[in-house]
């Protein structure tokens, strides 16, 4: 299996680059419309444009608020925290970046998972969080989300996953990152023998090693609108296999045009939808 550490926050076709973590300002610049927006009335319409329902990131904290029920969430294994194994060092030491990057987002690592109610169904739920390290799958990624898949057998709940990382593997834990990959998608395979349901969420970005595993491996893939989706970014393969790629290639609607997915849901229906197909499954 290979895997690729990918320059995320790319916007599918025209869009331009979105900036990755909150837009600072009481304006910003619409990447979807280019209609300079009231940042304030985003936020109250879920960080969603108001003139195109363009979705921006939004973080993991956030996005637990939007989709479980209020005040139902409990965090498992908080107490994870990542190290440093290979001593390894780019421009700066991974060490130190793990600290910069916890204190930046107030994250230990780029997922949280637990459980929670949505809309009085209790639920295992995870998410990845793009502002870390781009989302990156590192050993407490694979290891949070395993244990999750875990839980959700042991307890017989519905799965959730949510997922925005424009990282695959983390390079900075070599092998060890890769590993989880296959660790997390053989504990889904265990899940689904048990008999389980679980619903894939696709935010944008999602890509490399995380939609090579179990972004990809729901019973019910949702995605978010206009998310970009995919293994290696679009500029790579056009790169590697020189020739034009397809319009809207690697975009939510795209993936849903091809089969990838099974649904484009709104950040806004998306609490009814997972509720309602919790209880279409008989879960
Ligand atoms: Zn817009």
């Amino acid at each position: 299996m290979r895997s690729t550490q990918l320059d995320g926050g790319t916007m599918a076709g025209t869009m331009k680059r979105q900036k990755r973590g909150i837009p600072e300002g009481l304006w910003q610049r619409c990447p979807g419309c280019q209609e300079t927006i009231y940042w304030k009335t985003a936020l109250e319409n879920m960080s969603c444009c108001p003139e195109c329902n363009f979705h921006f990131y939004v973080s993991a904290v956030d996005r637990i608020a939007q989709v479980l029920d209020g005040g139902t969430f409990e965090e498992w294994d908080h107490d994870l925290s990542p190290t440093d194994p290979l001593n390894f060092k780019d421009r700066k030491k991974y060490s130190e970046r793990l600290i910069a990057e916890q204190k930046r987002t107030g994250l230990k690592d780029a997922a949280i998972t637990g459980c929670g109610m949505i809309r009085a169904r209790r639920v295992a739920f995870g998410l990845t969080d793009s502002a870390f390290i781009m989302g990156s799958m590192g050993s407490v990624v694979g290891e949070r989300l395993t244990r999750l898949v875990e839980r959700a057998i042991e307890q017989q709940l519905p799965l959730i996953i949510i997922s925005g990382s424009g990282g695959g593997a983390r390079m900075h834990e070599g092998i060890l990152s890769l590993m989880q990959m296959a660790k997390v998608s053989a504990a889904l395979a265990r899940y689904d023998e048990a008999g389980g349901l679980f619903i894939s969420v696709l935010t944008n970005p999602t890509m490399g090693g995380v939609a090579a595993s179990f972004a990809s491996l729901g019973d019910v893939i949702f995605a978010e609108p206009r998310a970009l989706i995919g293994f290696a970014g679009p500029r790579t393969i056009k790169a590697t296999i020189r020739i034009e790629l397809p319009k809207g290639f690697q975009t939510s609607e795209f993936l849903l045009e091809h089969g990838y997915i099974d649904r484009i849901v709104t950040r806004d229906k998306l609490k009814s939808e997972i509720a309602r197909t919790i209880d279409y499954c008989g879960k």
